[in-house]
């Protein structure tokens, strides 16, 4: 029994191993130079680290992705960073029920208000009901108008853009459910998570096939699989859904039609500290930026030449001009936003540049979603499919992915054994 499993992400990886640990043939495609996916990482020459194209951390109930690091002998870093954000040009505490009471920019009316409604989200333990309901139009109801205006509405639209009165309440809930105060992450970055997952792979026998993108994946009349050049009994796509349709080459049935954004991160190393959060989310209008993440306000800046490293993070739509900009015209656009954050900040403090771009980063779940889900075993024998998109109600991240990715392994040995 051979199986190929299209794309090295999380799910790709998780799925490979749980195969190859229970001795079926797996062979592993990637199409980038290095695995990992939308969590992989760069190291730079004078880091110890490697650091994530964007930003990533872990809630501390993660299960499935706390299971995988224990497999393959990852150590979990456990922290306790400041989330704040950014509101009437002042960075405030927000990440905790007392900061909320102390917040002087609701009414101490509002500031009630808002904690009620998210204390009662946090208490109900399975929110896909709430999926029938946009977020635009049940959260004002459920945490009064006032806090929905001066937070939660912002930080919508900068994370959906134009997509933003089409999430359903499902996704708002499981932000709120599923956050810890505390945040994991891996020591060497998530990017050693994920070498530690391809190096037992290959111990167990799998092969992973770098920089090999897979144009087409058809079924022949023997039952078996033609990925590209080479017959597969089964075949496990976990390349983004749009992608997936493109090499498919089966008639299958329609594929929800969702839209995604784009991520978009600015990694600058700097000299001095930006903000004190870890995470700062920006509640100004028209900021060109939603989030500063400063990763050395949680992880020791000793791992990155002893600079600090932030992020300038997005979700934009594809026809953003961001997303043509070049790194020089996307900090000159930014400057005056780093002076608001830190009056003290100069550009002199940039020591680095760089900017990371992926496509398909964000899903845009709508209203009923679950009655659309795609599932992951095909109609075809042999063809499963599990990718982000798929991942729902909550929201998509490792954890989820690499649960599919185990999910997606059940399945197949199930299916092996009849
Ligand atoms: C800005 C941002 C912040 C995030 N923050 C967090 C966080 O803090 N915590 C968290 O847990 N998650 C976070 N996530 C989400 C997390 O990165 C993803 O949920 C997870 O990595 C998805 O894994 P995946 O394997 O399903 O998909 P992907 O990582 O997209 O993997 C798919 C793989 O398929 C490959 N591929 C595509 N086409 C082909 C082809 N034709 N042939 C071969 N290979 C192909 C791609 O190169 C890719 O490696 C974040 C994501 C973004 C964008």
């Amino acid at each position: 029994m051979k199986i190929a499993v299209i794309g090295g992400g999380f799910t790709g990886l998780a799925c490979a191993l749980a195969l190859v640990e229970k001795g079926v043939d797996v062979v592993l495609y990637e199409e980038a130079s290095t695995l990992g996916g939308l969590a992989g990482g760069v190291r730079k020459n004078n880091w110890k680290w490697s650091l994530e194209y964007f930003y990533h951390h872990i809630f501390t109930n993660d299960r499935e992705i706390l299971g995988l690091a224990k497999d393959v002998e990852a150590e979990t870093l456990i922290k306790n960073p400041v989330t704040t954000s950014f509101l009437n040009k002042k960075e405030v505490q927000l990440d905790s029920p007392l900061s909320v009471l102390k917040f002087s920019g609701l009414s101490v009316f509002g500031r009630l208000r808002m904690g009620v409604g998210l204390a009662i989200l946090k208490l109900i333990p399975n929110g896909l009901f709430l999926e029938k309901y946009r977020v635009v139009d049940l959260l004002p109801r459920l945490i009064g108008k006032e806090g929905y205006r001066v937070i939660w509405e912002k930080l919508l639209k900068a994370k959906f853009g134009p997509f933003a009165s089409t999430v359903n309440m499902s996704w708002f809930w499981t932000r709120v459910a599923k956050r810890t105060k505390n945040l994991g992450y891996f020591e060497g970055g998530f990017q050693k998570l994920v070498e530690k997952t391809g190096e037992k792979i290959i111990k167990l026998g799998g092969e992973i096939i770098l920089e090999r993108k897979i144009k087409r994946v058809e079924k022949k009349e023997s039952g078996k699989w033609l990925v590209d050049d080479t017959d597969f009994d089964g075949v496990v796509m976990t390349v983004p859904a749009p992608v997936m349709e493109k090499i498919l080459d089966v008639e299958m049935d329609p594929f929800p039609k969702i839209s995604y954004l784009w991520g978009q991160t600015v990694m600058l190393e700097i000299n001095q500290r930006l903000i004190n959060g870890y995470w700062m989310n920006v509640l100004e209008k028209n900021w060109p930026f939603l989030v500063v993440v400063e990763h050395t306000n949680m992880i020791d800046k000793k791992y990155y030449g002893n600079n600090r490293v932030l992020y300038l993070g997005n979700y934009l739509p594809e026809d953003s001009k961001q997303l043509k900009m070049s790194k020089e015209d996307l900090i000159t656009m930014y400057l005056p936003y780093l002076r608001k954050v830190n009056r003290l900040f100069r550009k002199k403090w940039i020591k680095s540049v760089a900017v990371f771009r992926k496509p398909f980063a964000q899903p845009v779940f709508p209203v009923n979603y679950s009655k659309e889900l795609p599932k992951i075993k095909t109609k075809y024998k042999g063809l499963y499919l599990a990718n982000m998109s798929m991942v729902y109600p909550f929201d998509r991240g490792t954890n989820y992915a690499v649960k599919m990715g185990n999910d997606v392994a059940k399945q197949i040995l199930s299916d092996l054994k009849q």
